[in-house]
């Protein structure tokens, strides 16, 4: 075996891990197989532990396999094409007609304020040029990677991400799984944690939504608080598809402090790899630095990823202080200068139209363009930057 593998890798080239799984099965199948494929088949079970070798070290995004040093600066959080019907927040009575109107310069403000109640806003689905200028102008800001979070019941369009990668140069990565419990279908409650495993395995190892178009990461898992029963189920199937494919995860928590740690603690005893796994939103989430500091010890990294954000009314829970950026930098700067600055990750968490600079949004180059001059100024080093930026999220993303 030590001996035949790297004869295998030599001889025959696989642009990605399905490549090698046909090509196992393929071969295996044949009758005539050749003295080196028979030598290397003895002893080994074909099928996913060799697929899993040739994701190994890789990053997988929807073009294909990447060498992680090829990622450059990576948002850790973004959504390009997706709906969020699911979370529609009705407007007062006095603000129907305005939140039906259609989008223009004078409801802006009013927009910015009450991005949920616009049905209009909710649809970056329709959007996919100024999208694709955006990735543009990203790219020439610096910009790299996106990682693109959108899952199963928020309209996951594993195609366009294809295309959009294609036609900007940004690699982008894709999830597996499913979002929040309000939108899970009555097939996905019913379904068990092995069948739930086995589709989010095979979206990363063969193709999502009937394409052979492959996820790089398994989120965002969505979940609601308290956390439901059918979420429950979801995440112990990503930890279960975690443990066997080494992937990295991304985590959406409940909006309330408790939340992060109380789905650390079930994907820990499922299997998972919290040291694999990004916690989102703790922009909005938790806002005690002693609290942060308890949930940064159980090891994952830490995701703040409202840049651009304010909000002064949340409407899906009025408790919440949203920040402004410069408080979200100054909470980097905390957690830089309590030795975390190997577990943080940033992004903006575009999700309506309302955050495209087509609406005077900020986009998805905020980040590069505005943060990290501010960064600089907060005693945040262009080296801490670089990890932010560019480090943690390679390690992150690359296959164990
Ligand atoms: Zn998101």
């Amino acid at each position: 075996m030590i001996h035949t593998e790297p004869v295998f890798r030599q001889n025959y080239k696989f642009v990605d891990s399905r490549d090698l799984a046909e090509y196992v099965r393929a071969e295996t199948s044949t009758n005539h197989q050749s003295y080196r494929l028979r030598t290397l088949l003895s002893g080994i079970s074909p099928g996913p532990d060799k697929v899993m070798s040739a994701l190994s070290g890789k990053v997988q995004t929807v073009l294909g396999l990447v060498d992680p040093g090829q990622l450059g600066r990576t948002m850790t959080h973004e959504h390009l094409t997706m709906t969020f019907e699911c979370c529609y927040f009705p407007p007062s009575p006095a603000d129907k007609a305005v939140s039906e109107a259609p989008i223009e310069m004078k409801n802006l403000f009013w927009l910015k304020q009450n991005p949920y109640s616009s049905p209009e806003n909710l649809l970056l689905c329709q959007e996919l040029e100024a999208v694709k200028e955006e990735l543009l102008f990203y790219r020439r800001a610096g910009g790299g990677t996106i990682v693109e979070n959108t899952t199963t019941g928020i309209s996951r369009d594993i195609k366009t991400l294809k295309r959009l990668a294609k036609e900007t140069g940004v690699h982008i990565v894709a999830g597996a799984g499913f979002y929040v419990d309000v939108t899970h279908s009555n097939e996905t409650r019913k379904m068990t944690v092995e069948k739930l495993t086995d589709i989010i395995v095979s979206e990363v190892l063969h193709g999502a939504d009937g394409t052979d178009i492959k996820c790089g990461v398994i989120g965002e898992i969505g979940t609601s608080w308290p956390i439901t029963d059918s979420e429950q189920k979801v995440l112990k199937a990503t930890a279960h598809a975690q443990a066997q494919l080494g992937c990295p995860v991304i985590i959406h928590p409940g909006r309330n402090s408790a939340a992060p740690a109380a789905v650390v603690r079930i994907l820990q005893e499922a299997g998972g790899d919290i040291g694999k796994t990004v916690m989102s939103h703790l922009d909005r989430t938790i806002f005690d630095n002693g609290e942060l500091l308890e949930f940064a010890k159980m090891g994952s990294y830490l995701e703040y990823d409202l840049f651009g954000t304010e909000i002064l009314n949340y409407p899906y829970n009025l408790e919440v202080d949203m920040p402004s950026d410069s408080q979200r930098v100054r909470n980097l700067a905390f957690l830089v200068a309590e030795g975390y600055e190997d577990r943080i990750v940033i992004a903006h968490d575009v999700h309506t139209k309302n955050r495209l600079t087509k609406y005077g949004g900020h986009g998805y180059s905020h980040i590069l363009n505005n943060i990290v001059p501010k960064m600089l100024t907060r005693g945040i080093s262009q080296s801490q930057v670089d990890k932010i930026l560019i480090d943690n999220p390679r390690h992150w993303l690359t296959f164990k």
